[in-house]
């Protein structure tokens, strides 16, 4: 059996399916999520989607209202992780998702370690939320507005707004979505046009923490945990921020870190020809070429330095 059809199995067979994805979920995981979700709905299968922490930006997706804080994984048969590429990324859904009988995994991260009993990983495809078109056409399921508006969202934000990591197919896809019936502008405008205060005070805080070392190659920001109580943020604000290191004429690297929880989250972005995803592996962490990111106890400090030696021998 193909995995396409093996996965098809998986959820026909299913009485009630979890749907989980990635800590400090982005637009391609929830977007991912939610319009799965949706499509599983039109299949009349019983669905939730868990994510602990969600920005309201995101509030716009058909089904935001039906995700759970928490839930009971014992209530379950089937969980799907998706856009996640190991285990330890699943942050405090982990438990549910190894306690869950069957699993399936979709994803397009080159470092996916196929951990579902099922894994349908396309690392080529810009977006988990274009491997979901995929599934659900093996699945029969048509895709509606709904569904479109959020798979949509999944591969604006993974592309940079059609930037990166665009395939020929991503725009027929695009295509496909737009025949659906998605408003494209109302889209873009709260992804990329619309901020809070809050949100722009963070932007202020990281920029002035500005560094640019290794002779110009490297950008360094980060933003505290103190930062994001004193200006009220919610978690998914400091989405973007690393952007404005990897933009500045000459830099090759931006390195990016925010504090949460006691520990030091850390993205990173290369411009041209350094392959960041490698760096994040060696941290336990992982990515894509030029996007990629890991969880670390060390003090910010001590990751800057580190860091700025392991580029500057990459970069040689
Ligand atoms: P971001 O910097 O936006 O959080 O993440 C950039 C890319 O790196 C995303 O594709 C994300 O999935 C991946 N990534 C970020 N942090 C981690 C991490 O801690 N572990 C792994 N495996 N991947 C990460
Ligand atoms: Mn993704």
């Amino acid at each position: 059996m193909s995995v396409l059809e093996q996965i098809k199995e998986l959820i026909m067979n299913a009485t009630k399916i979890l749907i989980v994805t990635h800590e400090n979920p982005d637009g391609d995981a929830i977007g991912s999520s939610l319009g799965f979700m949706n499509g599983l709905i039109k299949l009349g299968k019983d669905v939730d989607v868990a994510i602990p922490q969600i920005n309201e930006m995101y509030s716009f997706l058909p089904g935001f209202e039906l995700l759970k804080k928490e839930i009971n994984a014992d209530e379950y048969d089937l969980c799907i992780a998706l856009d996640s590429s190991d285990l330890e990324r699943l942050g405090e859904l982990k438990p549910a998702f190894e306690k869950i009988e069957k699993t399936i995994v979709i994803d397009h991260h080159i470092t996916n370690q196929n951990f579902g009993d099922v894994s349908y990983v396309n690392a080529v495809a810009s977006s988990t939320c274009q491997n979901i078109i995929v599934i659900l056409a093996a699945l029969d399921v048509a895709i509606n507005k709904d569904i479109a508006t959020c798979i949509y969202t999944g591969i604006l934000t993974d592309t940079g707004g059609f930037r990166y990591n665009v395939q020929s197919e991503t725009f027929e896809f695009a295509g496909m979505l737009l025949e659906a019936g998605i408003d494209i502008a109302k889209i873009y405008r709260i992804l990329f046009d619309t901020t809070t205060e809050a949100r722009t005070r963070l932007l202020g805080r990281a920029l002035n923490t500005l560094e640019i070392l290794a002779d110009g190659k490297i950008a360094f920001t980060y933003v505290t945990a103190k930062d994001f109580e004193e200006l009220g943020n919610q978690d998914g604000d400091q989405e973007g921020i690393v952007n404005y290191g990897r933009d500045i004429e000459g830099v090759e690297v931006s390195i990016f870190v925010r504090e949460k929880d006691g520990m030091r989250k850390v993205s990173l972005r290369s411009n041209e020809y350094l392959n960041v995803s490698l760096i994040a592996s060696k941290y336990s962490g992982g990515g894509h070429v030029k996007a990629a990111g890991f969880e670390t106890s060390k003090s910010i400090e001590e990751i800057k330095e580190e860091l700025v030696v392991e580029i500057k021998r990459q970069l040689q």
